[in-house]
């Protein structure tokens, strides 16, 4: 059992202290967030992650979870130092390191003991080499610290099982003393011999960048192979899942839809184009992974109107979905953003249901309708377009929705609604990359 601090308490710090106190060892979870730290210690979850609650209220029962807006003594109190804050993108495209630079100015005035100090925050390659220059100016390295990356690769909406079992840990150090604490931490794991990757820091940095990029890379790729069928007649579904049985390709992330968002896949692929270019090395891969979801998203809006044979203007359009993926309440880069833009840059208005990402959404665009029953929100529009893979859409009440929606267009970016059913009832519908029926 280790004495753990966690630095940034949002999606991937939270699940993270959750876990790692899960596993026995007694966690803080800091932030500089009073409010969200007063939430916490309330029993308020301030994010929406399937489990996390229940897990939460029993790790802080046993008292081995704890929640601290005091940085400074969270650091001072712990063996092992994880920082998770966030590296947003900049204009340019890189990483913004500036909540990872304070975090570790907090640390070097708080070093008050030998520690771990260690990155799950996703960084650019070379990140942990320049905190460790930082930290040996004023301390010596494998007596007052040791370095780890430990990049994390948890999916939103479904966290807390990614976490508690990983298919894979990388931990990234040049110190055979922090592996061994690392390992430590990750006991129950270790036991069960899930599979702990033992690397350079530089490495582990890259492992996490190259991990994601592929992954969009993958998604861009179905993404354009599911145009493709669609003007040669083709069936994604089947190609897809022809495609995925080979065991080189696997079925994984090969499914088409609206683009991918998020605060990893866009921003890590930025700032892996933004390292090569550094480094001068060319990857056009990258650069065509963020082209085609670019296209993907700008590609949707123009389907709805191709759909309802006229522009948006003036019409109501119920947008159903607006996290980026189903089962968390996470907007940011989310494809729902392009389509509300656009339909409202066409002069139309949107009747917007999530099941629980309105309040995000509703930072972002105020001047859209929000609705807390999804036929309210289909009442009366001229189209209805399904963003996200929210389980309760996929049983979704067609004939009703026929019924109180003044026109019949449907546009299922998401392609979950059963085609045979929308042409029963007489729909005129669109998804992506389907041979329609
Ligand atoms: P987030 O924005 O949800 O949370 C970041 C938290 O850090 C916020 O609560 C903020 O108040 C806090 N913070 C900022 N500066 C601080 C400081 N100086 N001291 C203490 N707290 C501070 O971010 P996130 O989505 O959890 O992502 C964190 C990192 O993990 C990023 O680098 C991201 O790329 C990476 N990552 C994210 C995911 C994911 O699915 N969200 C998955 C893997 C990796």
């Amino acid at each position: 059992m280790k004495k753990i601090t966690i630095v940034g308490t949002g999606y991937v710090g939270l699940v993270t202290g959750v876990g790692l106190s899960e596993f026995g060892n007694k966690v803080i979870c800091a932030d500089i967030d009073k409010d969200k730290i007063l939430q916490l210690k309330s029993g308020i979850i301030p994010i929406y992650e399937p489990g996390l609650e229940e897990i939460i209220k029993r790790n802080v029962k046993s008292k081995r979870l704890y929640f601290s807006d005091n940085i400074s003594l969270s650091i001072q109190k712990s063996e092992v130092i994880i920082i998770a804050v966030g590296t947003p993108q900049t204009r340019t495209g890189d990483a913004n390191m500036d909540y990872v630079d304070a975090v570790i100015k907090a640390v070097k005035q708080n070093l008050n003991d030998y520690k771990i100090i260690c990155t799950k925050s996703t960084v650019p390659i070379g990140t942990g080499r320049r905190i460790i220059e930082t930290l040996s100016n004023d301390f010596e390295e494998g007596f007052d610290f040791d370095y780890v990356s430990n990049p994390e690769f948890l999916r939103e909406g479904s966290a807390v099982k990614d976490f508690l079992w990983p298919d894979r840990i990388v931990i990234g150090t040049c110190s055979d003393k922090a592996y061994e604490i690392m390992c430590d931490i990750y006991r129950p794991l270790f036991i069960n011999k899930n599979p702990i990757k033992y690397t350079s820091v530089e490495t582990a940095e890259m492992i996490k960048y190259a991990s994601n990029s592929f992954l969009a890379l993958k998604i861009s790729y179905i993404n354009e192979i599911a145009n493709l069928c669609e003007s040669v007649g083709a069936d994604i579904h089947d190609v897809a899942s022809a495609m995925g049985q080979d065991g080189r390709i696997s079925d994984k992330f090969l499914h088409p839809g609206p683009g991918f968002g998020g605060s990893c896949f866009p921003k890590d692929l930025e700032s892996l184009i933004a390292i090569s270019k550094e480094k001068n090395v060319v990857m056009e891969t990258l650069s065509a992974a963020k082209k085609a979801n670019e296209n993907q998203k700008a590609k949707m809006g123009t389907k709805l109107e191709n759909l309802i044979d006229s522009s948006v203007k003036d019409k109501n359009i119920a947008l159903l979905g607006l996290s980026f993926k189903a089962n968390t309440d996470d907007v940011r880069e989310s494809s729902s953003i392009d389509m509300i833009e656009f339909i409202l840059d066409k002069g139309g208005t949107v009747r917007a249901y999530d099941p629980i990402a309105n309040a995000s959404m509703s930072k972002l665009f105020e001047n859209i309708s929000y609705f807390d029953d999804v036929y309210k929100a289909i009442e009366g529009a001229d189209a209805l377009v399904i963003m996200t893979e929210w389980n309760e859409f996929r049983s979704l009440d067609l004939a009703r929705i026929k019924h109180i929606m003044k026109r019949a267009f449907i546009l299922d970016t998401r392609n979950i609604v059963n085609m045979s059913e929308l042409s029963n009832l007489g729909f005129v519908y669109d998804n992506v990359g389907r041979i329609k029926i």
